[in-house]
C-alpha cells in the first residue's frame, strides 16, 4: 500500500493527526493494534455495560478548546456532552466541593483550608495566582504552542503566544507548585497539601514539590475551567473521531499491530503489521509512548533516544476497578466525579488516593436502565506487577481492589450492595490492551526538566519525516494535550500555522486515488 502518511496507533493523538492530515488532502493510513480505537481513552463492553477503559472526563470541547478546534476543521460534530458542575474531594477529615462557578469555588477553597484570618488572606493570594496563571496557560494553549523549540518554525509559532497575561506568568517558568506554597507560607497546611498533591497527581503525575508551577496551575484549575462527560462515555467521543476521519476518506485498519518500521534508502518508510500488511509512506507519525520506540524501528536510535528516555524515566501505572452498579446505591444528584484520600501521610498509590467517575443516571448508552457504571482508579508503580508470580499477582490485585472499594464507600456507603459486575485492570491489563511498555500510562511524571522548554519533542527520534505524538511528548497527558501533539505534527507536515487556515493542498499528480484511499477528500470537504 502506498500512502502519504502512515499513522501508527489510533489513540487520541494519532486520531487527531490522522484526521487533520486526511482533511488536508494527505492520503492517510491509520494502523491500530487493538480491535477498537481510543487507546487509554478507549472503551469496552462487558455484561451490558459500556465502560471507559481509562480517561473518563474530557476537556477541550468548549469554545476554543483543542478538540473543538479540531472537529471544526474536520467539519464534524462533537458528541453531546454534559458540563460537570461540581467535583468533590474527600479528605480523611473534610470534603471540599470544587465548583465550576468561580465565586462559589473561590469561597470554598479558602473556608475549607484556612486556620485563621491571616492564613485565609495568604490562601486567597495563592489561589489568585493559580487562577491568573491557569487563565494564561489556557489562552496560550488555544494558540497551539509548539515546544520544545527545535527550529525557527517553532520559535515563530510561539511568538503568537506572547501576551501581557502570558508575560506576567513567565517568571514562574522555572518554579514548582511547592515553591509557590512556600512563598505564601502554606507549605505546612497538611490538608491543603494533601488536596493539591492528589489533584496534581491526577493532572501532572507529580505532587506539588516537583510539579512545575505553570503546568500545575493549569492542572489545579481543570474543574473551574470546565470538564465534560460525553453522553455515552468515551465511546461516543472516539467514535465521532473515527467517523470524521473515515468520512474524509481516511483508512483505519484495526487489529493491525505494527511490528516493524524500516527507513528506506531513498527516503520514506516501510511499515509492516503482524498480519502482513506492508505500507510504504514518505512520512510516519507514531502515536506511541517513547518507551515503545526501541525495538520497533529498524535503525540504531540508541544514541538519539538516550536523552529523551532519560527524561521520560519510569511512568506511573494505573489500577482501575470497573463496576456496574444498581442505581439505587448512588443518589441521582451525586456529582459524577470524586477524589478520595483515605489516610494522610501515606503514599497516594495503590488505593490510598482514588478517582471516581460515574455515568449519568439517564445515560442508557453506558448502562442498562436502573444501572450505572462506576470507574475507580488509582496510581500504582508498574514494576511490581510484572515481577509477581501468578498467586502474588492475584492477591495484590484483590488487595488494591478492596482498598478502592473502601475508598468508594466513603462516598457511597451502600455501594457493595449494588455491585452487579466488577472487573479490575492492572498495568498488565493496560499493556495488553494499549500495547504500552510495561503498562506505563498517563504520560510522564511532569517535572521542570522534562516539560515545556525541556520536554520531549515530536522529532526527537531524529529520523527524517518521522513524528512522535501522544502523551509522552509535549505537552503531555490528557486528551487535549494529546490532541495538541497530533496538531503539532500536522502543522509540521502541512506547514500550516493554525487550525483556521484553509485546507488548500491539491493532490500532487503522483498522488492519484488508490484502492486504499479511493478519492482525495478535498473536493468533497473544502469549505
Ligand atoms: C486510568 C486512566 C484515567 C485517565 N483519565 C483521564 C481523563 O479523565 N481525562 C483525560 O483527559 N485523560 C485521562 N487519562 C490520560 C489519557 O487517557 C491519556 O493521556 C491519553 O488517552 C493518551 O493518548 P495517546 O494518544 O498518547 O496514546 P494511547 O492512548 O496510548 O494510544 C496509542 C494507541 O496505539 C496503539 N498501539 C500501540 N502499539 C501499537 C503498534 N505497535 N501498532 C499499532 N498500534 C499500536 C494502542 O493500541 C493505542 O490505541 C487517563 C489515563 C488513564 C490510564
Amino acid at each position: 500500500m502506498e500512502v502519504d502518511v502512515a499513522v501508527i496507533g489510533a489513540g487520541v493523538a494519532g486520531l487527531t493527526a490522522a484526521a487533520l492530515l486526511q482533511r488536508d488532502g494527505y492520503r492517510t493510513l491509520l494502523l491500530e493494534a487493538h480491535d477498537k480505537a481510543g487507546g487509554c481513552a478507549g472503551y469496552f463492553f462487558h455484561k451490558g455495560y459500556h465502560f471507559d477503559a481509562g480517561a473518563t472526563v474530557l476537556m477541550g470541547l468548549d469554545a476554543d478548546g483543542l478538540h473543538a478546534q479540531t472537529f471544526a476543521r474536520l467539519g464534524a460534530a462533537l458528541p453531546e456532552s454534559a458540563l460537570i458542575r461540581r467535583v468533590s474531594a474527600h479528605l480523611p477529615d473534610r470534603t471540599i466541593n470544587i465548583d465550576h462557578d468561580q465565586a462559589t469555588w473561590a469561597r470554598e477553597r479558602v473556608e475549607r483550608f484556612a486556620r485563621d484570618a491571616a492564613e485565609a488572606e495568604r490562601l486567597r493570594a495563592f489561589w489568585r495566582l493559580i487562577d491568573r496563571t491557569a487563565d494564561a496557560m489556557w489562552a496560550a494553549t488555544a494558540k497551539l504552542p509548539a515546544l520544545p523549540l527545535r527550529g525557527w518554525r517553532d520559535i515563530a509559532a510561539n511568538l503568537r503566544l506572547v501576551s501581557p497575561g502570558f508575560m506576567s506568568v513567565a517568571p514562574y517558568l522555572f518554579s514548582t507548585v511547592g515553591d509557590a506554597l512556600r512563598r505564601h507560607r502554606l507549605q505546612e497546611n497538611a490538608p491543603l497539601r494533601a488536596f493539591l498533591d492528589g489533584l496534581l497527581l491526577i493532572t501532572a503525575q507529580e505532587t506539588a514539590g516537583r510539579a512545575p508551577f505553570l503546568n500545575g496551575a493549569a492542572g489545579l484549575d481543570i474543574y473551574r475551567h470546565g470538564i465534560r462527560r460525553a453522553r455515552g462515555g468515551m465511546k461516543a467521543f472516539i467514535k465521532a473521531h473515527v467517523e470524521a476521519f473515515r468520512a474524509l476518506g481516511g483508512v483505519l485498519k484495526l487489529r493491525h499491530r505494527v511490528t516493524r518500521i524500516a527507513p528506506q534508502r531513498g527516503g520514506g518508510y516501510l511499515v509492516e503489521t503482524e498480519r502482513g500488511l506492508i505500507a510504504r509512506a514518505p512520512r510516519v507519525v507514531a502515536n506511541l509512548p517513547i518507551w515503545n520506540l526501541p525495538g520497533l524501528i529498524e535503525a540504531d536510535l540508541s544514541a538519539r533516544l538516550a536523552r529523551p528516555l532519560e527524561k521520560a524515566g519510569t511512568g506511573w501505572g494505573a489500577f482501575t476497578l470497573y463496576l456496574g452498579v444498581r442505581a439505587e446505591v448512588i443518589p441521582d444528584d451525586a456529582p459524577l466525579n470524586h477524589q478520595v484520600l483515605l489516610r494522610y501521610n501515606e503514599p497516594f498509590e495503590d488505593g490510598n488516593s482514588a478517582f471516581l467517575s460515574l455515568s449519568e443516571p439517564d445515560d442508557r448508552a453506558s448502562a442498562p436502565p436502573g444501572r450505572r457504571t462506576l470507574n475507580i482508579s488509582t496510581h500504582t508503580e508498574v514494576d511490581g506487577w510484572w515481577r509477581a508470580d501468578p498467586e502474588a499477582y492475584a492477591a495484590r490485585r484483590a488487595e488494591v481492589a478492596e482498598r478502592l472499594l473502601t475508598a468508594a464507600e466513603r462516598v457511597f456507603p451502600n455501594l457493595r450492595d449494588g455491585i452487579e459486575c466488577q472487573l479490575p485492570g492492572t498495568p498488565v491489563t493496560f499493556a495488553r490492551y494499549t500495547g504500552r511498555a510495561r503498562g506505563m500510562v498517563g504520560g510522564l511524571r511532569t517535572t521542570l526538566w522534562n516539560s515545556n522548554l525541556f520536554g520531549i519533542g515530536a522529532r526527537d527520534a531524529g529520523l527524517p519525516n518521522f513524528w512522535l505524538v501522544g502523551d509522552t511528548v509535549f505537552p503531555g497527558q490528557g486528551t487535549p494535550a494529546c490532541a495538541l501533539s497530533g496538531i503539532n505534527a500536522w502543522r509540521d507536515i502541512t506547514g500550516r500555522w493554525t487550525l483556521q487556515s484553509p485546507p488548500s493542498r491539491e493532490p500532487a499528480p503522483d498522488e492519484q486515488p488508490s484502492a486504499l484511499n479511493p478519492a482525495p477528500p478535498l473536493a468533497r470537504t473544502a469549505r
